[in-house]
């Protein structure tokens, strides 16, 4: 397509892999395409979020799509609303039938810091929806191992590795009904050594219809492996690059 392959150069873009979804040019264009849900997209442009970025533009028909996904783009590109508006308009799409069905989003951010980032903009997305979302902070950590509060009241969690294997260890979180998980800085997650966490995050997470994403900055070769190791026929989103 003329008009995608335009946008790519545009907005320096290369894209790899088989059937790749066609750009979006406007959060607009999510309603015909995808039915993005109303709300999610006023609570977009209240937030002012007006126009896709380049990464925003590829990851989120992909995602959308239900395609594994590798995105590298650079610091500031806008990879947080990258990866949640899709997760976001996923689980709306995905309502349970019952109540406190359990966990259907994850998002695992190697430290606390950039897990809080992340958790105040899923915040931005889903107000005014029935949706429960957290940040498995140290005093919800507590909770869940005291039995107070229950893991599968949630639709949505950001965690770190750490935090996340620990209690899921203690068998107070269920991942097994996880449909869309996404780890974000693999780069970072893989420097600080949290490989084997990761993939016991991932073993947990049993469904047979997970999609999963990774964004990172850089996509050195051990985040090349450990993303050839658990994606299927993943697309690749490279922002900046030399021969875009
Ligand atoms: P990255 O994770 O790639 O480093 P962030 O997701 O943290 O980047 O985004 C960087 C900044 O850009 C944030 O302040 C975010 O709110 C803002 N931003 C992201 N997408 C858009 C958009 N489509 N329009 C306007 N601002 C945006
Ligand atoms: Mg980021």
């Amino acid at each position: 397509d003329e008009d995608a392959r335009k946008l790519r150069k545009a907005n320096k873009v290369k894209v790899t892999g088989e059937d790749i979804p066609l750009p979006i040019g406007s959060f607009q264009d999510l309603i015909g395409r995808f039915q993005l849900d109303k709300k999610l997209l006023s609570n977009l442009i209240e937030a002012e979020f007006v126009e896709p970025t380049a990464i925003q533009c590829e990851s989120i028909p992909i995602s959308l799509q239900n395609r594994d996904l590798i995105a590298c783009a650079p610091t500031g590109s806008g990879k947080t609303l990258a990866f949640l508006i899709p997760l976001v308009q996923s689980i709306f799409q995905s309502s349970p039938k019952q109540k406190n069905y359990g966990i259907r989003g994850l998002v695992i951010s190697p430290t606390n810091e950039l897990a809080v980032q992340i958790f105040q903009e899923l915040q931005v997305l889903v107000r005014g929806k029935k949706l429960n979302v957290a940040i498995l902070s140290k005093q919800l950590a507590n909770k869940l191992s005291n039995d107070i509060v229950k893991a599968s009241k949630y639709d949505i969690i950001v965690s770190t590795p750490l935090r996340l294997i620990d209690i899921v260890k203690s068998e107070k979180v269920d991942l097994s009904r996880v449909e869309q998980l996404v780890i974000d800085e693999a780069d970072k997650l893989f420097d600080q050594g949290f490989v084997e966490q990761t993939d016991d995050i991932l073993s947990n997470c049993s469904s047979p219809h997970l999609r999963k994403s990774m964004f990172s900055a850089t996509i050195p070769s051990g985040v090349e492996e450990m993303a050839q190791s658990i994606m299927k026929d993943p697309i690749r989103v490279i922002v900046g690059h030399k021969e875009a």
